[in-house]
């Protein structure tokens, strides 16, 4: 049976929460430039793929509860126009990656913030390559999944239209007035 929550926790262990699996849109792969250099950012092993992907899962912020270490959460962009991408500055295990626009319900959450849960995440989320974006820039050999990839990107756009209905804003990393709770540092590279 399903876990209805997921431990989340940094590597370190002072970013702890908890992540309800009933919000999930899909689990995706990510092959862009933009996600390798940021765990290439980060520094930390072992957040890449052989390909040179990240693994996140696509869902409703709402969703996403911290319970600890809420000082320790920061935020980087590439740039000003660029996504949210929300770390812990701890230990520097990825969160997740959020729009700009606070509207759209949306936030990438990285599995390596959820690898104390170990096979529950499959079992919670789906088993991790069956939908990859940005193959293009995969820097190895992947095994293209076309339906797994088009059912992930359908499964989220529905969840977004979901949620723009349901008026769903909620998100630990949004105030009550829906700004960011940090300022992005805006990094060059
Ligand atoms: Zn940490
Ligand atoms: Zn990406």
């Amino acid at each position: 049976m399903a876990l209805a929550a997921i431990p989340l926790r940094c590597r370190c262990g002072r970013v702890q929460g908890e992540v309800g699996t009933r919000g999930t849109y899909a689990r995706a792969t990510c092959y862009c430039n933009d996600c390798r250099a940021y765990a290439q950012w980060l520094g930390v092993p072992g957040l890449l793929d052989a390909a040179g992907g990240v693994d996140v899962v696509a869902m409703a912020p709402s969703q996403l509860r911290f319970t600890a270490g809420v000082d320790q959460v920061a935020c980087m962009s590439w740039s000003e126009r660029g996504i949210h991408r929300w770390y812990a500055a701890c230990c520097r295990t990825p969160l997740g990656n959020t729009p700009r626009d606070p509207s759209v319900h949306y936030v990438g959450l990285s599995t390596a913030c959820m690898e104390g849960a170990g096979a529950a995440v499959d079992t919670a989320f789906g088993p991790p390559r069956r939908c990859l974006v940005s193959t293009a820039s995969a820097t190895g050999p992947v095994r293209k999944r076309p339906l797994g990839t088009l059912w992930g990107i359908l499964r989220v756009a529905f969840g977004l239209v979901g949620a723009r209905l349901r008026g769903r804003r909620a998100s630990p990393f949004l105030d009550a007035s829906g700004h960011p709770i940090r300022t992005p540092e805006i990094v060059r590279r």
